[in-house]
């Protein structure tokens, strides 16, 4: 029952990238914004991820959904209870799981999430 191991070693690495990909997109973004504001750049690295989280989050919502996501997918891993539907409680395809590794639902949950059934 479940997915392997190595599957979720695989899939760990692949959130861990994503969210460095993002990250990367982040200091971009707080590299533009320093030659107009220096003050951003003395903050604490916590502050600093906030500031551009919030940053981001005018730029590009899906970007920043996307590095919850991952938050949540990575505390998953921790915990034992990744690849299980967050709606329904069953488990996620994997082959979706492979697509997108930071998936919250199964594919029927979401169509109906989509759709606003739920
Ligand atoms: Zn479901």
């Amino acid at each position: 029952m479940g997915l392997s191991q190595s599957f979720i070693k695989r899939m760990k690495k692949k959130l861990e990238k994503r969210r460095e990909e993002i990250l990367e997109t982040l200091e971009d973004l707080i590299k533009r914004s320093s030659s107009d504001n220096d003050m951003a750049m003395d903050e604490g690295d916590k502050s600093l991820i906030h500031y551009s989280l919030h940053y981001l989050s005018q730029l590009s919502a899906r970007e920043l959904n996307t590095y919850k996501a991952i938050d949540v997918a990575l505390k998953k891993i921790e915990n034992g209870t990744y690849g299980v539907c967050e709606h329904c409680g069953k488990e996620i395809n994997p082959k979706r799981i492979e697509a997108i590794p930071w998936a919250k639902y199964c594919v029927e949950c979401q169509e109906k999430i989509e759709k606003g059934y739920i």
